[in-house]
């Protein structure tokens, strides 16, 4: 029998490779069967060695695949989502529960850190939700109209305005500004000349129901009412 090349040899094992390739694939499904336990073990240990290496990988071709299957995705998610909702809904309470502090401090922390990103994903679900808005709106409206004190008038907030320059109390922006109640006619202030104070909307939705978000005056006197108007 003559020498086989090189060539001749490996001519012959790509041959064997494909002749036998349902076979090759059963054998290696039932080695993985045998030696799970074996298997999954090397696998968590090659993974915590080269996690630097690994994960950034990962990152990225899950993101390639993302941008690649998208609709196919969000479907399978969502059908996902709709199968094990209880599930999934009870292993965020519990994750909540036992990581609560944890939790509160990493949003807080990325709150702080992104407030466009905030400010936009509140501008967003405001528009997406029209009618929430004019119930808020509407909600808002008949609780300062039911407050004991209503008496702020137009001409006390043009003044008030012009006494502060236009500008935002709180972080001194010349901005579209917005009554801030000093507190809150939810928790029975007055729609008073004294308990209002032009706010611009980011300092005014930040502080929202809770403290000033920095020292503030309020005017405590009466403005002189500008003169009114002649009639023509
Ligand atoms: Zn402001």
């Amino acid at each position: 029998m003559p020498q086989r090349t090189k060539e001749e040899k490996a001519e012959y094992m790509r041959q064997w490779r494909t002749e036998k390739a349902e076979h090759r694939r059963q054998y290696r499904l039932q080695y993985a069967a045998e030696h799970q336990e074996e298997i999954s073990a090397y696998n968590s240990t090659y993974y915590f060695a080269h996690k630097e290496e690994i994960r950034p990988r990962n990152n990225r071709n899950t993101a390639k695949y993302y941008r690649r299957h998208r609709e196919e995705v969000l479907a399978k998610n969502a059908l996902r989502y709709a199968l094990n909702r209880a599930k999934i809904l009870a292993y965020f309470a519990d994750l909540y529960q036992r990581d609560r502090d944890r939790i509160l401090a990493r949003c807080a922390k990325y709150r702080a850190e992104h407030p466009d990103k905030r400010q936009a994903l509140n501008s967003a679900w405001w528009k997406a939700n029209p009618g929430k808005t004019a119930q808020y709106n509407f909600k808002r409206r008949s609780s300062i109209r039911n407050a004991a004190i209503c008496d702020f008038t137009d001409e006390e907030w043009d003044i008030l305005q012009q006494v502060f320059d236009f500008r935002c109390v709180y972080c001194g922006e010349k901005a579209e500004l917005t009554r801030d109640h000093l507190t809150p006619v939810s928790q029975g202030g007055n729609h008073t000349l004294h308990n209002i104070l032009p706010g611009c909307q980011t300092c005014n939705s930040k502080k929202n129901d809770g403290p000033v978000p920095s020292p503030v005056q309020p005017l405590l006197l009466a403005p002189i009412p500008l003169p009114k108007k002649k009639k023509a």
